[in-house]
């Protein structure tokens, strides 16, 4: 019915060696990723394909590699000005002849791109949708040798969608107008219900679809509540222990608090922009570009800011508020680590969000259906907030994928938060409600409950309430959890009348009639010592030592004058994942450059140099250059900068017994002295000697009986680095 006519077959063995040959050389990558390489087999074999792939996933290869080893030209549709220049910019450095077709091109650049794609000189080139469906471009197109159509962001067709482009629509009519050429459409939405209209409208109901998990393990979710210290005391709590020099997006509601809170936060002396709807486009053009271009700025924006910017080292995506719904939540979080590294996915949010939210939906001029899709949807996210399982579960259950362990990197699972039995407060609190007449607002409610004898509180008469200062000895900020929970589990409702009064359930009244239990959560990471050992749990975005840390960030400032020069964003030259590979393995010849991820041939010839001369002004420690495995040398490396056990153990945080493990290898290698790491005497090594020969732990090798001799006096790390010493 869609009358594909390819000649379908699996690639010859050439093209599948030559595919690898292309990853391996052109892009610099050792191995395929997930289906990768199905789907550029199915591609290259003349097949269409429908790709579903999260963001990051790795789907541009799997048309450019296509691209490159058919014969012809790989038209690439795009929706978007700024990702096409992008792209091009990277595969030009990677010595892929690419270039775009879109309306910020003069008259006779595009003339002169035209000529050059019917010659046959591009291998690939970007055009935008709307320019593609011309009568002219199609004929220009069937003049040439087309090797495959890929449509990018395919889910722009959807309706649904928040993405539509109606030009996506006529895309329809390449399968009449090229049925030999092979189609492959990607999109990173995991709906199923776009996925349909995908294949329907783009004509794929056949193809092959390639559906990738969603997950993306690489990001950590961490949702927490607003608390006494406000969203953005909390925000700047958690930039500063965890990303102190990284580039992310704040996300804010209102465009007076983008502002407000770029100017907060370049106060507190970070580079920081706001970004809405409402700045001209020349500002709104220059943050974009500033943001592209330079590695720790952090946008404080509307969620008018994302869509189109494809950079791929944000490392964080904060929320000040709650989302709209779980989609716009995970497409939002979606943008940070698109390069596969640690990152971080942070919200907080409080009582007054889940308000503000009901008296949106309840005042908006939808159908009352419409308000109940609306209020199922803010239900389903404040589930994800208010539970105290694996969030990443959540997530994905609620895109469809059933995942059977817990995750452990999200906030939950590291560490879980602890529940307790709050019947009493919660009949408190819901009887204030009652007693009250369900008229007031829960700042008035708790006020109540506190016993503040306010004239507006009086003249109410509701100082002579029987609830009136019962709950006096706790709190505000602990009260006012309380009611979020109250609401976000539904025993409360904010009201539907706009005012914010509360409202009880009918789920309420088995609570106040002692017949029901109700749990609440208890309030984490609050104070020092708990945020601290959040910090201790982090993902490293890249495990350095000292000595490597200090080589890449000298690699990183290279990267930055290299990308000036070539005028394009650092991430265009590498990626932050290939400075660690190069700054942990150190290599010094240009051969060895080739076998690091992401240094494909032609990057090495332009930049190799460069690269190699950085390296080679960080000369390691030569003792560091030896057979041990890279985690006894990451411990070595310290105790010869001159940290001791404890503090080693600290800096890793890992357990001193196994830095003396570590540091034990380093003796027995022969590498430094047990002196040298001990801080005991002479007449305690004697001791320990002795112990070992009455114990015979030469002969043995066993620890135990010397260390019972001893009566536990020494720890095992220290019989560990003198036994190492004597083998
Ligand atoms: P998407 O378009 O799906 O969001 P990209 O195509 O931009 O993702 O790829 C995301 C990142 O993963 C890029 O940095 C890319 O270079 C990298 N990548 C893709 N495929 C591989 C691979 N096989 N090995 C290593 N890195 C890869
Ligand atoms: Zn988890």
């Amino acid at each position: 019915m869609t009358g594909e006519v390819h000649q379908n077959h699996r690639p010859s063995e050439a093209c599948i060696a030559d595919a690898r040959r292309i990853l391996e050389e052109t892009f610099g990558y050792k191995t395929f990723r997930g289906q990768q390489q199905t789907i550029i087999e199915t591609v290259i074999g003349g097949e269409d394909a429908l790709v579903l792939m999260p963001t990051g996933g790795g789907k541009s290869l799997c048309y450019q590699i296509p691209a490159l080893v058919r014969s012809g030209t790989g038209i690439v549709v795009s929706p978007l000005i700024a990702l096409m220049h992008d792209q091009v910019d990277a595969l030009e450095q990677a010595g892929v002849r690419a270039a775009y077709l879109n309306s910020s091109l003069g008259r006779d650049e595009q003339s002169a791109i035209e000529a050059e794609l019917c010659a046959g000189g591009l291998d690939i080139v970007y055009i935008a949708p709307e320019r593609l469906v011309q009568e002219r471009t199609l004929n220009l197109l069937s003049r040439c040798k087309i090797s495959l159509f890929a449509i990018d962001e395919a889910h722009c067709v959807s309706q649904w969608g928040h993405d539509f482009r109606p030009e996506y629509r006529q895309l329809r009519i390449l399968a009449d107008r090229f049925p030999t050429v092979p189609r492959i459409a990607l999109t990173a939405t995991a709906d199923p219900r776009s996925r349909e209209e995908i294949a329907t409208e783009l004509r794929l109901q056949n193809a092959p679809r390639f559906v990738s998990s969603f997950d993306r393990p690489n990001i950590r979710y961490t949702i927490a509540e607003t608390g006494n210290v406000g969203a953005r005391e909390r925000l700047w709590q958690f930039i500063d222990t965890e990303h102190k020099a990284d580039s992310g997006i704040v996300y804010c509601l209102s465009r007076k608090a983008t502002e407000e809170t770029a100017a907060w936060l370049t106060g507190r002396g970070r580079r920081a922009l706001a970004y809405h709807a409402g700045l001209p486009p020349e500002t709104r053009r220059s943050v974009q570009n500033r943001f592209l271009h330079e590695d720790d700025l952090i946008i404080v924006a509307t969620i008018a800011f994302g869509m189109g910017i494809d950079k791929p080292d944000v490392r964080f995506v904060a929320h000040l508020n709650l989302p709209k719904s779980i989609e716009a939540y995970y497409q939002e979080t979606g943008r940070a680590g698109r390069d596969g590294e640690a990152a971080n996915a942070w919200m907080a949010y409080g009582l007054q969000d889940l308000v503000q939210q009901s008296q949106w939906i309840a005042q908006s001029d939808g159908s009352e259906e419409f308000k109940q899709f609306q209020r199922r949807r803010l239900d389903s996210l404040i589930a994800l907030c208010e539970s105290a399982s694996c969030r990443r579960r959540i997530l994905l259950a609620y895109f469809g994928e059933d995942r059977k362990e817990d995750c452990g990197n999200c906030d939950n699972c590291i560490a879980p938060p602890e529940t307790s039995d709050g019947t009493v407060l919660a009949q408190k609190a819901l009887s204030a409600v009652y007693r009250t007449d369900q008229r007031f607002g829960v700042t008035y409610v708790i006020d109540v409950l506190r016993g503040k004898a306010d004239k507006r509180i009086k003249d109410n008469g509701h100082d002579r309430l029987s609830v009136f200062g019962i709950g006096h000895d706790i709190d505000q900020q602990a009260w006012r959890r309380l009611f979020r929970q109250l609401v976000a589990t539904g025993y409360l409702i904010p009201d539907t009348d706009g005012y914010g009064t509360l409202q009880l359930t009918a789920a309420a009244r088995p609570v106040l009639r002692g017949e029901v239990k109700v749990q609440i959560r208890h309030n984490k990471s609050s104070g020092r010592s708990k945020s601290s050992q959040s910090d201790q749990n982090r993902a490293p975005v890249h495990n350095l030592s000292g000595q490597d840390q200090q080589l890449f960030e000298a690699l990183k400032a290279l990267r930055k004058e290299l990308a000036a020069k070539a005028k394009v964003p650092p991430y265009v030259i590498c990626h932050d994942r290939t400075l660690a590979e190069l700054a942990a393995t150190r290599p010094d010849t240009p051969e060895a450059l080739t076998r690091i991820n992401g240094l494909g041939a032609r990057k090495v010839a332009s930049y190799g140099a460069a690269l190699l001369s950085v390296i080679a002004q960080f000369t390691t420690t030569p003792a560091l250059n030896n057979r041990l495995s890279p985690t006894v040398n990451r411990s070595f490396a310290l105790h010869l900068e001159g940290y001791d056990v404890e503090a080693i153990a600290a800096q890793r945080g890992i357990e001193p017994n196994t830095v003396y493990g570590h540091l034990a290898a380093a003796i027995e290698a022969g590498l430094i002295e047990a002196r040298d790491v001990l801080s005991i005497d002479e007449a305690e090594i004697e001791d320990i000697l002795a112990a070992f020969e009455t114990a015979d732990t030469l002969e043995t090798g066993r620890l135990g009986p010397a260390h019972a001799a001893l009566n536990g006096r020494y720890d095992y790390g220290i019989l560990l680095c003198l036994l190492a010493e004597l083998n």
